[in-house]
């Protein structure tokens, strides 16, 4: 296997569980030197830090909460400081505050928002003035952004309003970026997982029942794992992908493609 990503420098936001974890190994394997951003999992960070470097790549752990500018600014400062720079980004903090919508407080509102979306837009922002600093690479991106999305940037979901609504102000803020950036050879993409096994569902899988119903809303017949992202961001980040900004790739096993027609016609 190559290593498409031998001397760039990243930053992955909340890379201390889940897809973030997953990612950070991915892109350390692919041969980017990698700052695992956390907010509270220090010692998983410091782990996963550990464990790259044992394999013989560079790695940083960065304390931060996404959803403070201050905060922002200097995750990418410290990165700066470790690597002497940074040319790729994966904006995937996010959280979920469910409620029906009767029941759903401004609080829960504003603090999906504030991570899921006002988080991205402050590390794309800071991410490319920062790639703006950074070398020009003739005939190649100079910088590549990928945001964490989700199939619910599409699906609408019931019971999840804060957090779809959020995933699909990603959508249209990556697609906005891309646009006002292209032309300086940055690259901004999306990758939309569907079901993934991480903490943040973990009751959508870890019963045998859930699980089954689960796979109801997946054609391809397995829930994805972190590593199934990995690669797909890995490749977007790469120069295997230049031609490609301002899309959505889904990494969701057919979840988007209205699975309850399976059989219905
Ligand atoms: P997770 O809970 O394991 O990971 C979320 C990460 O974000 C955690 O490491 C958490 O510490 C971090 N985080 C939360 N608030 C933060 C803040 N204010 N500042 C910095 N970091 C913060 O869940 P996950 O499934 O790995 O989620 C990662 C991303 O993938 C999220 O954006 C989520 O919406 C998206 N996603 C997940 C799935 C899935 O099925 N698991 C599906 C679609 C999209």
């Amino acid at each position: 296997q190559g290593r498409p990503l031998a001397g760039r420098r990243a930053l992955v936001t909340g890379a201390s569980s889940g897809i973030g974890l997953g990612v950070a190994q991915g892109l350390a394997r692919a041969g980017a030197a990698v700052a695992v951003n956390y907010r509270s999992g220090q010692e998983a960070a410091e782990a996963l830090v550990a464990e790259i470097r044992a394999g013989g790549g560079q790695a940083v752990a960065l304390q931060g909460d996404v959803s403070k500018e201050e905060e922002v600014a200097a995750l990418f400062r410290g990165t700066a400081e470790a690597f002497g720079g940074i040319d790729l980004l994966v904006a995937n903090s996010g959280i979920q505050k469910d409620a029906p919508v009767g029941e759903m407080s401004l609080k829960d509102w504003q603090a999906v928002i504030s991570v899921n979306l006002t988080g991205q837009f402050l590390c794309c922002r800071e991410a490319i003035r920062a790639f703006r600093q950074g070398p020009e690479r003739p005939g190649k991106a100079r910088g590549a952004i990928v945001c964490m999305s989700s199939v619910h940037e599409l699906i609408p979901w019931a019971g999840h309003v804060n957090y779809a609504a959020s995933k699909g102000g990603v959508r249209m803020m990556m697609q906005s970026l891309a646009q006002e950036v292209a032309r300086e050879r940055i690259r901004v993409n999306a990758v939309a997982p569907g079901a993934i096994r991480t903490p943040i569902n973990q009751e959508a899988w870890d019963t045998e029942e859930a699980l089954e119903k689960l796979l109801r809303l997946i054609p391809y017949g397995r829930i994805g794992e972190p590593e199934d992202v990995a690669r797909a961001v890995t490749w977007l980040l790469s120069d295997e992908a230049d031609y490609i900004t301002g899309t959505t790739l889904f990494v969701d096993g057919g979840m988007s493609l209205y699975p309850e027609f399976v059989g219905n016609g």
